[in-house]
């Protein structure tokens, strides 16, 4: 090996850029539908080799033609040690080049920041995972425990074709698992220059995706007409659509608001936790929503012509449990909807909520502390569903940590699935230092 071998071994802060951009030009837009969905396979070829050039096998396993999924172990030094999981997906929400003020799929640098469908969900933490195997293995670096390593397919759309497929068929990749890591935590909220919260998922709301079905009597648009199911179904979903549901405060969102309200001197009335929480600025619409269960109307469908009153019509709601509750919202949506409705279940995935405590999250909060002492790890509670749900039903204990540091003025939360993603280049640094350490020490 000469010096020259030496000298080009990049440094982790400008591969992480590297990757990150590459990953960022693969279009992996999930439309939801096999037939339009595409570059999962490009992606998931593309971190193969990443990996292969440094010594890591992985195995693509497809669970649709295209829809790849990449799974490798990275052998720990302790074989007494449980595996921790790391995992990210690789898909990507739909983006209208129209809308954005560069190319979604360009990985443009502009401004301090790398632009692009996926710069923070979540093509950032997987160019992170990378950057930090990768050094390892150039370098020696080996973990204690084993680390697998899963690039998912179809997270935004469900996870059937990504992380549900690997664990419903190849649930033996993740033997010894106890433990995982993925989006959506790890990043910062500041509080002034000298204090961060670093908000860490420790829980995550169910999925209670529900079709309400109204019947009615068919007939002709122009007569008297006392059993309409368009009527039926306006009524229950202005009902649902206006509902508030109680208040109900988990341990995590406690935990949170006891935090924050202390840090920003904030009175915390707990039969009120909305006025602590409406002072929370950019962040307030994430916190906000996990405070209850929540039900928005999506999507109404009835009719075939303009004079003619339909027999049936459908409504799509999309509703989200806060732990233990699934069972109680159901009941709360049929005193809503009244006995006319059926209701049918189109996706129920439960919520998930772990303590915020043991080693791992010491090593969570070391990590972040090393490298921002102004640090202040918290657990949340995320609104939205992640890939945790597929690992958790393997017992796997999941949290959102894919750290990251970011500008106070930066609006996070609106750049999910929002118009000109991006990721601060720093940021992404600074993310590569703290999981590294993180995976060193856990
Ligand atoms: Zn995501």
């Amino acid at each position: 090996m000469t010096s020259d071998a030496a000298s080009a071994r990049p440094e982790p802060a400008d591969e992480v850029v590297d990757l990150c951009r590459d990953l960022l030009r693969i279009d992996t837009t999930n439309t939801g539908d096999n037939a339009t969905s595409a570059g999962e396979r490009a992606a998931a070829e593309y971190v193969a080799e990443k990996l292969a050039e440094v010594g890591v096998d992985a195995v693509i396993h497809e669970s649709a033609p295209g829809r790849a999924n990449l799974v490798a172990r990275i052998p720990g030094t302790d074989p007494g040690r449980d595996a921790l999981l790391v995992h990210g997906h690789l898909d990507v929400v739909p983006a209208d080049p129209d809308e954005w003020s560069v190319h979604p799929f360009s990985g443009e640098i502009r401004d301090g920041y790398l632009w692009g469908r996926g710069a923070i969900d979540m093509k950032d933490f997987d160019a992170m995972v990378l950057t930090v195997v990768r050094n390892w293995q150039r370098t020696g670096v080996r973990p204690a425990r084993d680390i697998v390593l899963a690039f998912t397919a179809d997270e935004e759309a469900g996870s059937d074709y990504g992380a549900h497929f690997l664990t419903e068929h190849h649930r033996g990749l993740f033997d010894g698992c106890s433990e995982a890591i993925g989006e959506v935590g790890g990043f910062s909220y500041t509080i002034d220059e000298s204090q961060r919260l670093y908000l860490i998922e420790t829980a995550e709301k169910g999925i209670d995706w529900l079709r309400l079905h109204a019947r009615g009597r068919p007939g002709h648009g122009s007569m008297v007409h006392d059993d309409n199911a368009v009527t039926v179904l306006a009524e229950a979903v202005a009902r649902i659509g206006r509902h508030r549901f109680p208040v109900v405060v988990t341990d995590t969102v406690r935990a949170f608001l006891e935090e924050v309200s202390d840090l920003l001197g904030v009175e915390l009335d707990p039969a009120d936790p909305e006025t602590a929480i409406a002072k929370l600025g950019p962040i307030a619409n994430i916190i906000g929503a996990t405070i209850r269960n929540t039900a928005n109307p999506t999507r109404l469908a009835a009719g075939y012509k303009d004079n003619v009153i339909p027999g049936r019509a459908t409504a799509t709601i999309d509703c989200r449990s806060l732990p233990g509750q699934s069972e109680l919202l159901e009941q709360q949506l049929r005193e809503l909807v009244g006995p006319d409705i059926v209701i049918e279940y189109i996706q129920r995935q439960p919520a998930l909520e772990t303590t915020f405590d043991g080693d791992l999250v010491d090593a969570m909060s070391v990590a972040l502390r090393a490298e921002d002492p102004g640090a202040r790890p918290v657990p949340y509670m995320l609104s939205g569903g992640t890939d945790a749900k597929a690992f958790s039903q393997l017992g796997i204990r999941c949290f959102g940590f894919a750290p990251l540091r970011l500008p106070a003025d930066l609006n996070f939360s609106g750049l999910f699935h929002g118009i000109d993603e991006r990721v601060p280049v720093d940021g992404l640094q600074f993310g590569v230092r703290v999981l590294d350490r993180f995976l060193r020490s856990c």
